[in-house]
C-alpha cells in the first residue's frame, strides 16, 4: 500500500510506491536490488481515485486496462476519505475498512497499489489536494487520472478543477453504454489533455454489491475473493444501504 510505514497493521517488503522516484533512482537507495530495473524506468503514474464501497472487478478491469493501453508504470487506487459528494446521501463505510479492502483486492496484482494518501490527510477528499500531493513528492512524473465515464460527466462540479487540469493527463475509461464524448464544445473534457481507454462493460456496482451482501447472495467473482473475505471477517454491509 501507498502509505505511511507507521499506519501499516502488517510487516511486509517495501516496493517501489513507498520512494519517492529521486530515491528509487539514487544508488544504494532502493529496498532491494531487484527493484533496480524498474525504479529507472518509472516515469507514468496512473492515478484511480474512488470510494470504493466496495472495491470489486469493474475498478481492477478499469485500472489494468489504463496501465497497459498507456503503459503506465504503476496505478494507485486511491480510497477517498470522506468522498464529499456523497456523504449526506447514504452512511459511507468507514475509510480503514475501505483500505482494507482495495489493499486485498490488488495484492499480487502487477502494477496496481493501494493508496491511503487521502486517508492520512484526513477530511474531505479534493482530487486537487491529491494530484498537488503526488507531484511534490514525485516531481516530474506524468500524473494520470483515470476517471470512468459518469465521474467525467461531473468534473465541472470538482473542487480546483483548473488546477488538476493543468497538472494531470485525464484517462477516460469508456465502457459499452457507459461513454463520453471528447468532441464538440459542449464536452465536459474541452481543455483537457485526454486519453481515451475501451474496456469491457462489465455491469457491476457497489450500490448492487453492498445490497447483495445484505440479502445473503453472492459476490464470487464480482469482487476478488481477498475482499470477499475482508467483508465477511468485518462483517461489512449487513444491511442495504
Ligand atoms: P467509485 O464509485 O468507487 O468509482 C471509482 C471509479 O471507478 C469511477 O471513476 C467509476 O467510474 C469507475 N467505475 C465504477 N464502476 C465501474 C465499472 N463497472 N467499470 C469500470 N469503471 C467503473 O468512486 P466515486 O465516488 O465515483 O469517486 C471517483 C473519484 O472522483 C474519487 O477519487 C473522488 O474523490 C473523485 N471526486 C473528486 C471530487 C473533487 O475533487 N471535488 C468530486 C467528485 C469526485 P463511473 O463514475 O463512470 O462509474
Amino acid at each position: 500500500m501507498w502509505s505511511s510505514p507507521h499506519q501499516r497493521t502488517q510487516p511486509r517488503e517495501p516496493d517501489l510506491a513507498d520512494q519517492r522516484p529521486e530515491d528509487r533512482t539514487r544508488p544504494g537507495t532502493s529496498p532491494s536490488g531487484r527493484y533496480a530495473s524498474l525504479v529507472s524506468g518509472f516515469r507514468r503514474l496512473g492515478i484511480l481515485g474512488g470510494t470504493f464501497d466496495p472495491v470489486h472487478v469493474g475498478h481492477l478491469v478499469a485500472a489494468v486496462n489504463a496501465r497497459h493501453e498507456l503503459g503506465l508504470d504503476q496505478v494507485l487506487l486511491v480510497v477517498a476519505n470522506e468522498p464529499w459528494q456523497k456523504v449526506g446521501n447514504r452512511p459511507v463505510t468507514p475509510a480503514a475498512d475501505r483500505l482494507a479492502l482495495v489493499e486485498a483486492a490488488v495484492e499480487g496484482v502487477e502494477g496496481l497499489e493501494s493508496s491511503g494518501i487521502e486517508i492520512e490527510r484526513g477530511g474531505p477528499s479534493y482530487t486537487a489536494d491529491t494530484v498537488a500531493e503526488l507531484e511534490a513528492r514525485w516531481p516530474g512524473v506524468e500524473l494520470n487520472l483515470i476517471v470512468g465515464a459518469d465521474a467525467a460527466a461531473g468534473l465541472g462540479c470538482w473542487e480546483r478543477i483548473a488546477e488538476v487540469r493543468s497538472k494531470v493527463v485525464l484517462v477516460v475509461v469508456n465502457r459499452p453504454g457507459t461513454t463520453i464524448d471528447a468532441s464538440g464544445p459542449d464536452s465536459p473534457l474541452v481543455g483537457w489533455d485526454v486519453r481515451m481507454v475501451e474496456v469491457p462493460a462489465l455491469e457491476i456496482s457497489s450500490t448492487d454489491l453492498r445490497d447483495r451482501v445484505a440479502s445473503g447472495r453472492p459476490l464470487d467473482f464480482l469482487v476478488p475473493m481477498p475482499a470477499i473475505h475482508v467483508i465477511r471477517e468485518r462483517g461489512l454491509y449487513p444491511v442495504s444501504r
